[in-house]
């Protein structure tokens, strides 16, 4: 893998997913930033007229929505408030979009997506074949979260981990985040005037996530920088490159690529589709945790026995989605659980040979199989 990638996003990424946030969309009077969208849209069309497939996450209806509604918070006081803006905002972002792509003779397709339509592996593949399809025909895909639909508990909430999935799900080879900041700051800049801008990062380890601060620098969409970390744990997880970099200029690729001011996260090695699928998956039904033996067996790759296991929590079915920890409870791994969580309350700590006469017939020898884990 090629470790420095100077200009940003260079043309060999075939596939490249830009998001959009609210504050770069939407101006402090609730208008559209048109004449700024022109210009990324003009940038997005050489791009394509070059052979760069590209699909877009954007933000705004609620921000857009609000405005026309005059909803006090931008939209934002209430969840229904913030579904009604949403419902009300995303016909205007669409027809802007389909506009200003219609104008370089591109079509655009509208993606509203749940969660809940990317947690399930059914949907989810469901939506990776429909982005496949379009890119195949040669549309520019815009996706948003189906804000009007989604409730607290059913959210992604935050475009910036939509945009990873949707890069997991569309096979991308980058994402990048246009925001209203221009990357990773060693520190909050707007409070710490020492804080230095991190060019590259190739390991987002403790160090990296420490330096985020879980505010948004406008105020007007929802991602501060922790969902933009989470989003490129989830992105180079899954062998895709993640940047970050400032969407307050006019035509910010060309300003990435000439100034070279942004954050790369650098792709890690491909895991295969399904367990990104695992890895990306935002919620969990549950977690087992294991002794130190146990989580030093699973990082040399074993399945996990129950034996090894001190308590299990949560209640889950058999396939559903549980989490691993290790004794300080860090997560270790993700997996698909072959017990439910009942089953799974009477054998843990047991021998694999004392199963069996706990639960009956011939049970599976591991809770959680190698082949449906992945290591986080
Ligand atoms: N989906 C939200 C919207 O379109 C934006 C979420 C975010 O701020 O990232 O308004």
């Amino acid at each position: 893998m090629t470790r420095e990638l100077t200009g940003f996003p260079p043309a060999q990424i075939k596939r490249l997913i830009v998001k959009v946030g609210s504050a770069l969309l939407v101006a402090k009077d609730g208008s559209v930033r048109r004449d700024w969208l022109a210009s990324l849209v003009a940038e997005l069309a050489a791009r394509r007229a070059a052979g760069q497939q590209i699909v877009v996450v954007s933000s705004g209806s609620i921000a857009l929505g609000a405005r026309r509604l005059g909803l006090p918070k931008g939209g934002r006081a209430t969840l229904e408030d913030a579904q009604a803006a949403a419902a009300v905002g995303q016909i205007a972002l669409s027809q802007v979009w389909a506009d200003l792509l219609g104008d370089h003779n591109i079509a655009a397709a509208q993606m509203l997506v749940t969660l809940g339509d990317l947690e399930d592996r059914r949907r989810y593949l469901n939506a990776s074949a429909t982005l496949e399809r379009l890119i195949g025909l040669g549309v520019v895909p815009v996706v948003n979260e189906n804000d009007s639909v989604a409730t607290e508990e059913i959210r992604f909430g935050d475009n910036d981990r939509l945009a990873a999935r949707i890069g997991q799900a569309a096979r991308a080879d980058a994402v990048v985040l246009l925001s209203d900041i221009d990357g990773l700051y060693t520190a909050n800049p707007h409070s710490d005037p020492e804080a230095q801008l991190v060019p590259q990062v190739e390991k987002i380890d403790g160090k990296i996530l420490a330096m985020a601060s879980a505010e948004s620098a406008s105020g007007m969409g929802s991602g501060g920088m922790v969902s933009k970390l989470q989003a490129a744990q989830i992105a180079t997880g899954a062998g895709a490159h993640l940047a970050i970099t400032s969407g307050r200029v006019e035509a910010p690729l060309a300003h990435w690529q000439e100034s070279g001011r942004g954050t790369l996260f650098l792709a890690s090695a491909k895991r295969g589709a399904r367990k990104d699928w695992l890895a990306g998956r935002l919620t969990v039904k549950g977690q087992l945790v294991v002794d130190a033996g146990a989580a030093t067996a699973l990082r040399q790759g074993r399945s996990l026995l129950p034996a090894g296991i001190t308590a299990t929590n949560g209640r889950y079915a058999r396939g559903d989605v549980i989490d691993i920890t290790g004794p300080d409870g860090a997560v270790i791994a993700r997996g698909l659980a072959q017990y439910d969580s009942q089953d799974a309350e009477r054998i843990i700590g047991k021998r694999s040979e004392d199963v069996a006469a706990l639960l009956g017939g011939t049970p599976r020898a591991a809770i959680v199989h190698r082949d449906h884990m992945v290591l986080l």
